[in-house]
């Protein structure tokens, strides 16, 4: 009786044996259902992608999620049958949702730059503070997560960041000045001079009396050289542009609420009636043509086609 059993137990082992000189185990690896390959072993199969996918990248990895968690299945197949981990990696990775974290940079609220982690950040600011110190610039770290990869991939090294936010602070830094020089500058009826037309010297007051001309004066003298450029104060549309009696070459402009400038005895006039112009636009140049006795342009302002003192507002 015994030794049947002992013959049964060597004959198991060796079919056993055989078997295995034949077959191996392997794992069958499917996503949803779907057959993906099969791998050696499946000891922390995942979590080792995972991780692989951290190093591999100089980005910052807050999480990833693998949409559907693979199945596996033991399985004996021939031994001359291959496993294909590399493309199982690959469908795994495929699957992967990465949540990316990153650190924008913002000055006076403007995002101006992004890094990878919170130190590059801090040390950008400290950075920033110091580079800037007579400059009151508001500099705010946040926090920001994407699963767009394209959004970190513009990321740079710190030094790059350093250079590129230096750039942008200065551009904001410069915006500021001008918007307090704006901001200074005065409103004629609600309508905001961005700037004075020509610099030059004031050679004829508005309301005096001249010999060259009936009645008091309807605007202000400024001399300048002939083909200095003349810039619109406001942001307007052109309604006239052409040659009128005393005024030579004339340009109007209509800033809204009934303010008007015109900007006479021009030398060449660049704009055309119906035109759109902002504050600060060159339309026309300095010169002598109409009634007039020297190259200066001849300002005036008018608030529902009433002329007043430019003065008022500019040159003063
Ligand atoms: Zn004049």
């Amino acid at each position: 009786m015994l030794k049947y059993f002992n013959i049964a137990v060597i004959g198991f082992g060796l079919i056993i044996a055989i078997v295995l000189i034949k077959y191996k185990p392997i794992y069958k690896v499917s996503i949803s259902g779907e057959e993906v390959g099969y791998i050696e072993s499946k000891e922390d199969f995942v979590e080792n992608i995972k991780e692989n996918m951290t190093k591999e990248t100089t980005k910052n990895i807050d999480t990833i999620e693998i949409e559907q968690e693979p199945e596996y299945e033991l399985k004996l197949v021939n031994r001359t049958l291959k496993t294909n981990e590399e493309q199982v990696i690959e469908n795994i990775e495929e699957n992967a949702i990465i949540t990316y974290k990153y650190y924008e940079i913002a000055v006076n609220n403007e995002t101006v730059d992004s890094v990878n982690t919170i130190e590059e950040a801090e040390e950008l600011v400290n950075y920033m503070k110091e580079e800037n110190q007579d400059e009151e610039l508001d500099l705010t770290i946040v926090e920001k997560y994407t699963q767009e990869e394209q959004e970190v991939d513009t990321i740079q090294d710190i030094e790059v960041a350093k250079v590129e936010i230096q750039e942008k602070v200065t551009e904001e830094i410069e915006k500021q000045k001008e918007q307090e020089r704006i901001d200074a500058m005065p409103e004629v009826n609600g309508i905001k001079l961005a700037n004075i037309p020509v610099s030059g010297t004031i050679t004829s007051r508005y309301g005096v009396g001249s010999r060259i001309r009936r009645g008091a004066h309807t605007g202000l003298d400024i001399s300048a050289k002939t083909g200095t450029p003349i810039q619109v104060v406001a942001n307007g549309t052109v309604t006239f542009a052409s040659t009128s009696g005393a005024y030579g070459k004339l340009v109007k402009v209509d800033h809204g609420n009934g303010v008007e400038t015109w900007y006479a005895h021009t030398s060449k006039m660049y704009v055309k009636p119906g035109q759109e112009v902002t504050a600060g636009e060159i339309i026309a140049a300095v010169g002598s043509t109409g009634n007039s006795t020297g190259p200066h342009l001849h300002l005036e302002i008018r608030i529902n086609g009433e002329h007043i003192n430019p003065q008022k507002y500019l040159y003063n």
